[in-house]
């Protein structure tokens, strides 16, 4: 309260140069007091006259959302938002499940990736049906069973559980079905911004938008055949859970066998890329999953672990938050930087060659998905590019002493601190 009738509290930069102040007299205050001033994480409670907001105010958004309400003095803006939650897309709920998409018609910035999130019932099943693009799939929870057929006939079923990856190139024809006792959630990312989960090719709206006479001379059998085909497209619907997995397979896998390179990715079974102190990597594209034409990281970050400085030379990469709170900030070049915060279920895009930095900003492990249409994952430190440019030049920019530069691992951190 102070801070109002102070003449010097109008200047934020002098503001922040008394934190530390600040932030030991928020340290005597009891929890119950601080929560209420809303004290962001450098124990700045924000009171200055210059950054109250006597209007319109929605606490409880500007709460969760600390880097936009009071942005880091080294913000700028300047740029269009590059986070979308899924909590304000709209929801079609069926009685199999339900789903929600991002696309670039929600988050105009994400031109080259779209998201779904869904949730299958015990035996809900997303019905027969294919798309353009390629289908990238994270299971965030329970298990589910999946199909595909490829170009040359061969079979593809297999059950998947939290964690699991799969891919469906474009065209080719799939399905999913949620196990267990309470079915699954997962999200997928598909390599087009314009993806619509809505108008996808299915097969009951086919059939149903074929003549049956035509039906029935493809496969030289009577009208009667068809007379059952659903008069409106299924999408999401509920049955009874599979036959055995293996009973299944061997159906399927008669004469043209299973397809050569798995469209499914058991990420269990695989050993972190790296570990560090902050947190472990693992990542997961062509080299290590043929069949995929996608690239992902799925990135762990203890609290307070940083996933460091970098950039992405080869495309853009769609961000997906399972778990945990965090932050980045994302310099867009010409003086343009801006902080946003991510929470899980939160989409976040970064264009090509844009700089950024993912920091755990809670009490727990913060989980999220870096994704790049494109096969091959790639990046670029600020630590292994300055650590393999001549010291004397990084120095006649940044004036940070040689010795410091010298000190800089020769391999990228990905994670600090190691
Ligand atoms: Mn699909
Ligand atoms: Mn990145």
């Amino acid at each position: 309260m102070e801070e109002q009738n102070s003449n010097d509290g109008l200047s934020r930069r002098r503001f922040l140069e008394r934190s530390s102040a600040l932030l030991a007299a928020a340290a005597s205050l009891p929890l119950v007091a601080a929560a209420q001033q809303s004290a962001d994480k450098n124990g700045d409670t924000h009171t200055g006259v210059n950054e109250r907001q006597p209007g319109p105010d929605t606490k409880a958004l500007d709460a969760m959302e600390m880097d936009s309400a009071y942005p880091p003095m080294t913000d700028s803006g300047g740029q269009p938002p590059f986070k979308y939650p899924f909590s304000f897309a709209h929801k079609r709920i069926e009685e199999g499940g339900w789903t929600r998409q991002v696309t670039v018609r929600d988050l105009p910035i994400s031109k080259k990736m779209a998201g779904v999130e869904m949730r299958l019932v015990s035996g809900g099943i997303r019905e027969l049906h294919w798309h353009v693009g390629a289908e990238w799939a994270f299971m965030t929870a329970g298990s589910a069973r999946i199909t595909a057929v490829d170009q040359q006939g061969r079979a593809f079923v297999e059950d998947v559980n939290e964690g699991d990856l799969w891919i469906f190139p474009g065209g080719i024809p799939h399905s999913i079905q949620g196990l267990g006792p309470d079915g699954c959630q997962f999200l997928l990312a598909f390599d087009d911004g314009n993806f619509n989960e809505f108008e996808t090719f299915l097969l009951t709206d086919w059939l149903h938008h074929t003549p049956k006479s035509v039906l029935a001379k493809n496969f030289a059998t009577t009208e009667e055949t068809f007379a059952n085909v659903p008069k409106r497209e299924l999408f999401i619907f509920q049955r009874d859970l599979p036959r055995p997995l293996a009973e299944e397979k061997k159906q399927v896998y008669a004469q043209t066998g299973p397809v050569p390179n798995s469209f499914a990715f058991f990420t269990g079974k695989m050993q972190p890329t790296k570990v560090t102190a902050g947190g472990s990597v693992k990542i997961v594209d062509r080299k290590n999953f043929p069949a995929s034409n996608i690239a992902a990281a799925i990135v762990t970050l203890k609290p307070g672990g940083l996933r460091e400085l970098h950039w992405h030379p080869n495309e853009d990469e769609w961000q997906y938050y399972v778990k945990g709170t965090g932050r980045m900030t994302v310099f867009a070049a010409g003086g343009h930087a801006r902080t946003m915060d991510f929470h899980a279920g939160d989409v976040g895009y970064i264009d090509k060659s844009a700089p950024h930095y993912i920091e755990n900003t809670g009490d727990t492990d913060l989980v999220f998905l870096e994704i790049f249409p494109t096969p091959e994952y790639q990046d670029i430190s600020l630590g292994e590019w300055l650590a393999h440019t001549p010291s004397r030049l990084v120095n006649e920019h940044l004036g940070t002493g040689e010795e410091f530069l010298g000190k800089i691992n020769k391999k990228e951190a990905v994670i600090t601190p190691e």
